[in-house]
């Protein structure tokens, strides 16, 4: 069975996860108080609805209870975001996404319950930034605080070199899951794999061992 999603607010990161979960063969209600928005939405959704989300009784009469997910994407209201997620809880949905504008008002969405907060602009910061400091970081996932999963271009220090010569894991604490190679991808790596100049490297682990492997075996020196 498809599964049914809800999207409420269609700026770019709403209208960018409408898009993607309908290429991914989705179902996607689509809400918007803007009329403008709903239009340039209308052929793409399978449902399109101008509404207010902070109204409970549009909520109710969508049946909003019965869909999968609701993805709450509205910006600037905070006010708005709040109380649509604090009725979604209410009405008993099971799983709400909501875009949070700082910390403060991620505090408040986890703490009327909302399922998963994201801070799409702060994330997408910090892995530009890993990326823009360090030229072998091709991309930075943050999992919690303290643990990240890290895209790392191989170079000349490792290239040649069996996972088990470099000796990662007990030097550094951290895992290389994955080796993507040209268009394959080698998961769960074994120790005897030699890794290849054009190679790139996924590797979980705490943040300061990444780094650390970072300083050793990545930076030139
Ligand atoms: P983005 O960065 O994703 O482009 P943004 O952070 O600038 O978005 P806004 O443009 O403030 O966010 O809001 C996103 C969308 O949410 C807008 O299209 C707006 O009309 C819609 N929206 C805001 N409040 C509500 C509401 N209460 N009900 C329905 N839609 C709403």
């Amino acid at each position: 069975m498809k599964k049914e999603f809800v999207v409420i607010g269609l700026g770019r990161f709403g209208g960018s996860i409408c898009k993607t979960l309908i290429e991914q063969g989705m179902e996607v209600l689509v809400m918007d108080r803007d009329e403008a928005r709903i239009d340039e939405f209308a052929s793409i959704a399978t449902h399109a609805v101008i509404a207010d989300s902070t109204d409970e009784t549009v909520l109710k009469s969508l049946g909003i209870r019965n869909f999968d997910h609701v993805i709450v994407a509205i910006g600037a209201d905070i006010q708005a975001s709040i109380l649509t997620t604090l009725m979604l809880k209410e009405i008993g949905v099971k799983r709400v996404t909501v875009k949070a504008q700082n910390d403060y008002h991620a505090k408040v969405l986890r703490k009327i319950g909302a399922d998963n907060v994201v801070h799409p602009e702060r994330d997408m910061g910090k892995r530009i930034a890993h990326n823009i400091v360090s030229k072998s970081i091709l991309d930075y996932i943050e999992l919690s605080e303290k643990y990240s999963i890290v895209e790392i271009a191989a170079n000349y220090h490792l290239a040649g070199h069996s996972i088990l010569d470099l000796n990662i894991r007990a030097k550094y604490g951290i895992t290389i899951v994955a080796i993507r190679r040209g268009s394959n991808i080698i998961v769960s790596p074994q120790a005897g794999d030699v890794i290849e100049r054009e190679d790139v490297l996924i590797v979980i682990g705490a943040v300061e061992d990444i780094n650390r492997f970072e300083k050793d075996l990545l930076l030139d020196k």
